[in-house]
Order: C-alpha cells, then sequence, then structure tokens
C-alpha cells in the first residue's frame, strides 16, 4: 500500500518512508492511499484475540511493506511490559451510555504512550529498510505529556539519540519531574526560556537548518519526528478503537454491528482522528464528538466551517489541549473532501497567509454529518472532575473532564441515547493540584507529593506507581536554556564538532 501527501497526490512512498521521514517534503502529511477494510468475518475472528493480536492484524493491513514478523516483534515489545493493566487499554463503565476508555495505562500516564511505545519499534525498522543513516536523532518540542511519553519510549534504544525541548516553567511540576529525571544514556532534557510557540518553532527551524542536516549527515545521522503528524503515531490509536468495540462486544454491553458514539478530548486532533479511520475501516462507530477547552478553535471550525487561527491562546487546566493550530485536521479534510489535495494545499496556504480558510458547502456538510463540536471552559471542567466524582464514584482528570462536560452537552442537544467511547487520555494524579482543587476547595498541600498524598486519601484511587517512585528521584536535567543555545545543544548530545 501507498502513502501520499495531503498536498500533493503524485508524492507516494511506502510506510516505511513515511514513518521515517516523518512529513512529507511538500509539507503535507502522509496518508494511506486507501483505507484497508475489516470483514465482518474477520471483526467477528478478532473477538477473540487480546490487545497484542488485535494490534497485529490492524497494523499488518497499513504497514504492507513489513513482515509479520516485524510487526509482531514491535507490539510485543510496545506492549508486553511498560503497561500497569493486561488489557492495556481497560474499558470502564461509568453509566449504561458512557463508557470509559482508560489511555494512560502507561510509563507516563497519558494516552501519548500507546503510540509512543510502539513508534521506536517502527521508526528503527523504518529507518533500516529505506536505508537511512545509522543513527536517529528524534527532536520532540512538548508542552508536557509527549516530552516524558517520547523519551520513555526511546531510551535505551540503539542507534538513537532523543532530544526534548520544553517551556521552562511551562509544564505541570509531575511533568518536570517526569522529565527531568528520565535515566538512559541516549536521552537529553532541556528547559527553554520563553513559551511552548517559541520553543515549537525553533526545533521546526533546526529540523529544517541546511548547514546542521549536513553536519549531521557527515557524521551518518539523520533528524526524525515523533510529533503527532507522524503516521507511525496514528496507526497505533487506530488499534485501540477497534480494541474497545470489540471489548463492548465481548462484555455484553452492544451486540456486534450496533453503533457506538466516541467522545474525544482534542488538541492536536490526532486521538480523534484515529477513530475516525477506524469507522471508514468498518468498525460500527457513529458520531464523533470533539471535545475542546476553552481553547475552542476546533469546536468553532466543527459549527462554522471556518478555520481562524487568529484568537488569543488561553492557558488551561487541561494544558495537553491548549493548542490553536490542529495539524492532524488537515488529514481529516483531505479526506472528507474526496482527496482533494488542490484544495487542502489552497487551505494551508490560506492559514498560513491569512491565518483562516473556509471549507466548501460539501465539505462542511459531511463534517457536520459525523462530527459534533462543542467546548467546555475552566469552571465547568472543576465542575464536572467534582460531578463526575460524587455522583458517579469516578475519578478522572480536566481533560477527561472536558470530554465529559461536552458529552453531557451532546446528549442535551441531540437526544441521541447512542452508548459511547469515552477517551480517558490523563491519570488524575499528573494534574493533582487541579483535581485536588476541584474536589475540596480548602485544601492547602504543601507540595506535588503532598498534594497527590491528600487526594488518594479524599478518593481511595491509589496513586500509578509510575508518579509515585518520582519521589526521591535524582534531577539530571534542571538547567534553563536560552534559545539560541538549541542548535548547539543538539550538537554536543550528538557529538558533532565542527
Ligand atoms: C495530547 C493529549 C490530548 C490531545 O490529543 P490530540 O491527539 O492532540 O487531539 C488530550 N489529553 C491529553 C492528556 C493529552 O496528553
Amino acid at each position: 500500500m501507498k502513502y501520499i501527501s495531503t498536498r500533493d497526490c503524485s508524492i507516494q512512498v511506502d510506510s516505511a518512508q513515511a514513518i521515517a521521514q516523518g512529513i512529507s517534503k511538500d509539507g503535507g502529511l502522509f496518508v494511506p492511499q486507501t483505507i484497508p477494510q475489516f470483514t465482518s468475518q474477520e471483526l467477528q475472528s478478532m473477538l477473540s484475540m487480546n490487545y497484542q493480536q488485535r494490534a497485529c492484524v490492524v497494523l499488518g493491513k497499513y504497514l504492507t511493506d513489513f513482515s509479520e514478523q516485524e510487526i509482531a516483534e514491535s507490539v510485543q515489545a510496545a506492549y508486553s511490559t511498560g503497561f500497569d493493566s493486561s488489557d492495556v487499554v481497560p474499558i470502564v463503565e461509568i453509566s449504561p451510555k458512557e463508557q470509559i476508555m482508560e489511555l494512560w495505562h502507561g510509563p507516563s500516564c497519558a494516552f501519548k504512550d500507546v503510540a509512543l511505545q510502539l513508534l521506536p519499534q517502527l521508526l528503527t525498522r523504518a529507518v533500516q529498510k529505506t536505508q537511512g543513516a545509522s543513527k536517529s536523532a528524534i527532536l520532540v518540542a512538548t508542552s508536557g505529556d509527549t516530552g516524558k511519553g517520547a523519551l520513555e519510549g526511546f531510551a535505551g534504544v540503539e542507534n538513537t539519540e532523543i532530544i526534548v525541548f520544553y517551556p521552562a516553567g511551562g509544564v505541570s511540576r509531575v511533568q518536570y519531574l517526569q522529565m527531568a529525571t528520565q535515566v538512559g544514556d541516549n536521552v537529553g532534557v532541556y528547559a527553554i526560556e520563553g513559551n511552548f510557540d517559541d520553543t515549537q518553532t525553533a526545533v521546526k527551524k533546526i529540523f529544517t537548518d541546511p548547514v546542521l542536516n549536513q553536519l549531521l549527515a557527515e557524521d551518518d545521522i539523520q533528524f526524525s519526528s515523533a510529533n503527532s503528524i507522524n503516521w507511525g503515531r496514528l496507526v497505533p490509536q487506530i488499534v485501540y478503537y477497534t480494541h474497545a468495540y470489540l471489548e463492548l462486544v465481548n462484555k455484553g454491553t452492544i451486540t456486534m454491528g450496533e453503533k457506538v458514539n466516541v467522545c474525544v478530548p482534542t488538541g492536536n486532533f490526532g486521538n480523534i482522528l484515529a477513530a475516525y479511520y477506524a469507522k471508514q475501516m468498518g468498525v460500527p462507530l457513529g458520531r464523533f464528538i470533539c471535545a475542546s477547552n476553552q481553547n475552542n478553535v476546533l469546536s468553532d471550525f466543527i459549527q462554522t466551517g471556518r478555520y481562524d487561527r487568529h484568537r488569543d491562546f488561553v492557558m488551561t487546566t487541561s494544558p495537553s489541549m491548549d493548542i490553536v493550530i490542529s495539524s492532524n485536521l488537515e488529514r481529516l479534510l483531505f479526506l472528507l473532501s474526496g482527496q482533494n489535495d488542490t484544495l487542502v494545499r489552497q487551505w494551508m496556504s490560506e492559514l498560513g497567509d491569512q491565518g483562516y480558510y473556509q471549507v466548501t458547502p460539501e465539505v462542511f456538510e459531511k463534517l457536520q454529518q459525523e462530527f459534533f463540536g462543542s467546548f467546555c471552559d475552566e469552571e465547568n471542567t472543576q465542575q464536572t472532575v467534582a460531578r463526575v466524582y460524587q455522583a458517579q464514584n469516578y475519578l478522572c482528570d480536566t481533560h477527561t473532564a472536558v470530554a465529559l462536560d461536552v458529552y453531557r452537552q451532546y446528549r442535551e442537544f441531540s437526544l441521541d441515547e447512542t452508548k459511547t467511547l469515552v477517551a480517558c487520555t490523563a491519570s488524575p494524579y499528573k494534574f493533582s493540584d487541579s483535581i485536588l482543587g476541584a474536589l475540596n476547595p480548602n485544601a492547602r498541600p504543601v507540595d506535588e507529593f503532598d498534594c497527590i498524598h491528600q487526594l488518594e486519601e479524599l478518593t481511595g484511587v491509589p496513586v500509578p506507581k509510575q508518579i509515585l517512585e518520582l519521589k526521591g528521584q535524582p534531577i539530571r536535567f534542571s538547567k534553563e536554556y536560552p534559545q539560541e543555545e538549541m542548535a548547539q545543544l543538539v550538537k554536543t548530545q550528538l557529538g558533532i564538532k565542527e
């Protein structure tokens, strides 16, 4: 199967090339030329499989230039250890309609792990297949969750260096500790002065810097990306929607073929897009409910068909969704427009030049058929954490609270009573000050671990050991650097001499 660029269908590569390269040279994103299908017998036969076996089936359909053995080994390495649940992604029912898909049981306690535990396996094999350089340098700009997920995924991986930049003071305390204490010889973590946008822009510049790329090539090293624009991060996410559907059938919650809606707290549109792909493959999914926080560029887009990035960036208590340019939306536009690369190219250049674009009436109609979008503000996020805990005895994090509130809005608006899978994207203990504050406004914890402890006392919900273990771990990376030093930091970590 070939992969094509969303901005130029004549650019065609194999899946290994798409993964090794990350992004197409014309700035477009790689997508499969045709979407593979599940037959109904196949879905039926997958009922008796475990998570890993289901992953092999889904991956096998997309990564046709990988051997069965390569896929099986990759899946085994990603999911046999590292997740604190034998299901990898367990489903918890909090009401007959609300089925919570817990995606945070991996090493960093956020949903990014499901993809980032597998990506290094796929990427190292892809680089070998495409006869790339003998060493890969993975550059990451992160506002929190991607950083730790990528560090855990790539630490100790042979012939790889992982280099993470984050905005100094711009991540939660647990996120800081997770990154600053990271072990491994091939890891580097750097706090950069400025905000996330500055860091991300500087990383993009390093990626494309011709002089630096030349220096790397002389040492047989190439840059790669672990961001969610990489197809290798999207395909592992299709797996868990397929898995979750089959689990609901196995539990008797639904019958095979019954439609299930999906509600996702959304930032870069990677997670919800994977659900859309699962539906196109034949998993019986219904409506997609896209939940934004106060940075509601996506829910506005779904309501109006106009994407407008001219708006203030708001810092919220669900920071992993604080985003104004949602890069994976480009892939949805490509699909909804009937693979119209000319239109996608035009919209993306309008977004760059004038800051907005308006999709055609045909695309807007399809968008409205498939998606519902709304947002949840800060006050409602707090109230939802408390309401869901008190009324349904479920402790959720702030991102998941945004999703649960938007789901409530959707049900009131549509009267649609279809059972719904709600993506739960982080452990509440990653954002324990917001969660404790929502449950007990009078709490005055003295520090992060006191806060975690008080939350556990109050709720009885156990703290994941990945978070408890951070206490007392030596800090390896604490220095802050000015942006101008980023390129030098990359060279130093890679041992490049000029
Ligand atoms: C990254 C992240 C999201 C947003 O996911 P997208 O795929 O970018 O839409 C939501 N919640 C948490 C906790 C995250 O880490």
